[in-house]
């Protein structure tokens, strides 16, 4: 059906803004720009979701499906098709304390969980933002301030309830419906609408965080000293390097950002000790540390002014001297860059590669790097002005989606080896066949065995290539 045969009194229970209504303008906004959706709908159960979804496939809309709306290529809104928004269904719940049991709205964003959890002492790895949702974050894996001591925000995650594309509400766990809780677990948004996530919380008791801002002189060094102290660092301390581009007003920056997060209890000279290497890696400018709450230290997102944010990211078995170097030419190259370098390994690596859908658990950095170009840049223009970010970029073996600026084949087969990406398919075939949430890095539904099923999208995914 047409867009112009949908009746706009058709009954749906959820509140429905449509263009004109009052808080249309702000509901078709997401955190990468803005959308034009024939109508948003804020379901307030899982039967209002299941209604929603349901409105979608009769109307053959495009679905978008918003938590925090903070998917880097805008995912969460769109031109003429329908956005579920999971704003009511926000809700932190703690099912079991002896367990630390916790039930969370697939609504929900990470700065609320942090201060609900907060006064049992509680935390849960995730991002370092307050306002990204946690539906987004967890689908992809979810890296944050803790990765190393409690791994991805997937790895905490011990269930989860899904309205399907056919309208059924299924419980996705270890012992229900497994191979969509694998999938669920690094897959994105491909199989359903998640109402709410099961996860066990960690016992966090006050963090220790700082930064220390150094003289980036020889950034290549800067990272290699940095490498060797993370190498020898404890699981608590998690740290990421940023190298700041020159920009008007304010010179180039290398700045350490690190969080200690011990046992609630645990003694300020074991985090001293753990964080003192991090000082030490070259001509100090400023540095600070504190204990603060897990809560205090996620921080709001901010857009730069006046520019675009393009994002591209690998995955890196080792944060080799070679690497180092093309990081470093990257950081003096003439469309300006922020490089972030966040140290993996600890506990992310310890979960076997095939036990959830986010396969890269060998990596030992993951490198991002946001490109400044103009805001109003013309999209052909975009691709040319990354050409320095290649030479980064056939050091990885992988990527994470959720930082990927892009949503090529070539993006897919990076992030999913071949034998994941096939199990992924599968699992999309049996709960969304008609690929009703297409709006994501998406997985094309796909039986197993049937023809071009062994292949990745394009065949990406060996060591040493590069996108
Ligand atoms: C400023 C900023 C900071 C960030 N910091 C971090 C960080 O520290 N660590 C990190 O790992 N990532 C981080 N990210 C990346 C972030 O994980 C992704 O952008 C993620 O998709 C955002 O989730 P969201 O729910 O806010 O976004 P949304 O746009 O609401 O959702 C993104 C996609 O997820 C799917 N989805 C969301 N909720 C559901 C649901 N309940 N059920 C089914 N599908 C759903 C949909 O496909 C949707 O298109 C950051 C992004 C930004 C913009």
């Amino acid at each position: 059906m047409s867009l112009h045969e949908i009746d706009p009194d058709e009954e749906l229970a959820s509140e429905v803004l449509r263009p004109g209504d009052d808080e249309y303008d702000d509901a078709a906004r997401v955190f990468a720009g803005t959308g034009r959706p024939a109508l948003v709908v804020r379901p307030r159960s899982p039967v209002e979701v299941a209604e929603a979804v349901a409105y979608g496939v009769r109307h053959e809309l495009p679905v978008s499906v918003r938590s925090g709306g903070h998917s880097v290529l805008g995912h969460g809104t769109n031109v003429d098709g329908l956005v579920i928004d999971l704003a009511r269904l926000d809700a932190v719940e703690v099912l079991d304390t002896d367990r630390r049991l916790v039930r969370v709205g697939g609504g929900a964003r990470w700065g609320a969980v942090a201060a609900a959890l907060d006064p049992y002492d509680w935390g849960l790895t995730s991002g370092d933002t307050t306002s990204v949702g946690v539906g987004g974050l967890t689908l992809g894996g979810g890296i944050g301030w803790m990765v190393r001591r409690h791994g991805l925000a997937v790895d905490n995650l011990v269930g989860a309830r899904v309205v399907t594309a056919d309208g059924r509400l299924v419980t996705a766990s270890a012992h229900e419906h497994p191979d969509l809780f694998w999938a669920l677990r690094g897959g994105g948004g491909n199989f359903g609408v998640v109402v709410d996530f099961d996860f066990v919380a960690q016992p966090v008791g006050g963090v220790h965080v700082g930064r220390a801002v150094y003289r980036p002189d020889d950034p290549a060094d800067l990272l290699l000293r940095w490498r060797y102290a993370m190498r020898r660092a404890p699981d608590e301390l998690s740290s990421t390097l940023v190298l700041m581009p020159e920009l008007p007003g304010s010179p180039p920056a290398a700045t350490v950002l690190l969080c200690y997060a011990g046992e609630p209890g645990a003694s300020v000279t074991e985090a001293d000790a753990a964080i003192e290497p991090l000082l030490e890696l070259g001509t100090v400018l400023e540095a600070t540390v504190a204990e603060r709450r897990y809560a205090e230290v996620l921080e709001d997102a901010h857009h730069p002014p006046g520019v675009r944010v393009i994002g591209r990211n690998i995955l890196a078995p080792t944060l080799s001297a070679d690497l180092a170097q093309a990081i470093a030419r990257l950081h003096r190259s003439p469309v300006p860059a922020a490089v972030a370098v966040r140290s993996l390994g600890g506990a992310f690596g310890r979960v076997p590669a095939q036990a959830t859908a986010f396969a890269h658990r060998d990596a030992e950095a993951l490198v991002v790097c946001g490109f400044m170009v103009p805001a109003d840049l013309a999209d052909a223009s975009v691709e040319p002005m990354l050409a320095p970010w290649r030479e980064v970029a056939m050091h990885g073996t992988g990527t994470y989606l959720n930082f990927q600026g892009s949503a090529t084949p070539e993006d897919l087969a990076a992030a999913y080896p071949p034998a994941t990406y096939e199990r992924l398919a599968a699992v999309k075939a049996a709960y969304d066949p008609g690929n009703v949430f297409a709006l994501n890095h998406n997985i094309e539904p796909r039986r197993r065995g049937s023809a071009g099923a062994s292949a990745s999208p394009s065949g990406w995914g060996r060591p040493g290539d590069a996108r």
